[in-house]
């Protein structure tokens, strides 16, 4: 057995196993109680062959009893610590929905010529009570596997709307709010319904709303996400693929999905302009997007180098901590106001 998931799954049996034995039993008027302790090896790691197996489960359940009883254990610690710890990370996550636990902070996505903010990109954090804030990378791998991540996507969506709206309200310059999607938010058979609920709940028109899609979302089901796009494309929302460079770059994809920008990885803007292979590959893909007539934006530009080097070579459009870390939302609306008074007749 592979995977935290399938291990998360033996766990929530275990626990729901315990759980259903948990009420007293009615004999005769007699409430009887028993309590359930299990003990759980998993081939191959805890054995090659049945016997091994289930000695090893029956070391695990003795533990399991040293430790209090009505629990379950894993044969071995290390398994033991990383499943709950999982479990532990599943539960807060659905609490931390509930909580409101949840921000966005927001990166400018610029003009290089000009500086001028053309869009931001939303890219969540989670505030945890004990442990601080929490970067997506931890968390966002392990709410995509249990699927909460399609309740915390909708919680995105609609906070990136709504503040888009107020921008938009407050009279700030015009900007575009890019979303990441991920895979599994992308295969909910209501994914379009909920994008268009987003949108008219704020009354935002579509194109203001950009969804950010990594190009290894696309290897699986590829027709039925092919169908999702179009018809997203087709109620005007616009759509790039992150990440550009870092996973299978088909150009099938460039050619037969509705994408209207491509991302190029920071993993290649971080080498240049000193490494060859890294301003070559930059290149080709600036050359691509031209060709294609598609937008093209470099992500993770962090010195005046790089900087300069995509200006020479027409990569217009620009993110990264050169320009602005991710922040909140006052901090966007700041530079967005100062924007408006440094060219007072826009
Ligand atoms: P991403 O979409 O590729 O986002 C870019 C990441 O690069 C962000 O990390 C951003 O803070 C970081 N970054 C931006 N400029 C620079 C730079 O100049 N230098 C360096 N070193 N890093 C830079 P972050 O915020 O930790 O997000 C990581 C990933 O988590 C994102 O990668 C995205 O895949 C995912 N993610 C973030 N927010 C969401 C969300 O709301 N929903 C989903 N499904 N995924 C999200
Ligand atoms: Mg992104
Ligand atoms: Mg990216």
């Amino acid at each position: 057995m592979r995977g935290y998931a399938n291990l998360t799954r033996v766990a929530e049996t275990a626990q729901r196993l315990i759980d259903e034995l948990d009420p007293p039993f009615l004999v005769n008027e007699h409430e009887l109680r028993v309590t359930a302790s299990i003990g759980i090896s998993v081939y191959p790691q805890d054995g090659p062959d049945i016997v091994t197996l289930l000695k090893n489960a029956d070391t695990a359940m003795y533990q399991a009893k040293a430790e209090g009883g009505r629990a379950f254990h894993f044969f071995t610690e290390e398994m033991n610590a990383r499943v709950l710890n999982r479990v532990t990370l599943d539960k807060n996550l659905h609490l931390a929905l509930e909580h409101q636990e949840f921000v966005l902070l927001y990166q400018p996505q610029v003009d290089g010529a000009s500086g001028q903010i053309t869009g931001v990109e939303a890219l969540i954090r989670w505030h945890h009570p004990q442990q601080g804030e929490i970067s997506p990378a931890q968390f966002i791998p392990a709410a995509e596997e249990s699927g909460i991540i399609n309740g915390i996507g909708d919680w995105v969506l609609n906070q990136a709307c709504l503040q888009t709206r107020r921008w938009l309200d407050l009279g700030l310059p015009e900007l575009t709010m890019a979303v990441n999607i991920s895979a599994v938010q992308l295969r909910q058979p209501n994914f379009v319904d909920k994008v268009m609920a987003a949108l008219s709940r704020h009354g935002l028109p579509a194109e203001y709303l950009e969804l950010e899609i990594t190009e290894s979302a696309l290897i699986r089901d590829t027709q039925r996400i092919v169908r999702i796009l179009n018809e997203l494309r087709q109620q005007g929302v616009r759509l790039s693929v992150d990440d550009f460079g870092t996973g299978y770059s088909s150009l099938a994809y460039l050619k037969n999905l509705p994408f209207d920008k491509i991302k190029i990885d920071q993993s290649f803007i971080r080498g240049i302009p000193e490494r060859e292979d890294d301003a070559a590959i930059t290149e080709v893909i600036i050359g691509i997007a031209k060709s294609l007539k598609m937008e093209l934006i470099a992500e993770g530009v962090e010195t005046e180098e790089q900087y300069a080097f995509l200006l020479q070579h027409h990569c217009q459009q620009m993110q990264g901590f050169f320009f602005g870390k991710p922040m909140p939302a006052a901090v966007i609306e700041q530079r967005l106001r100062q924007s408006v008074e440094a060219s007072p007749d826009q």
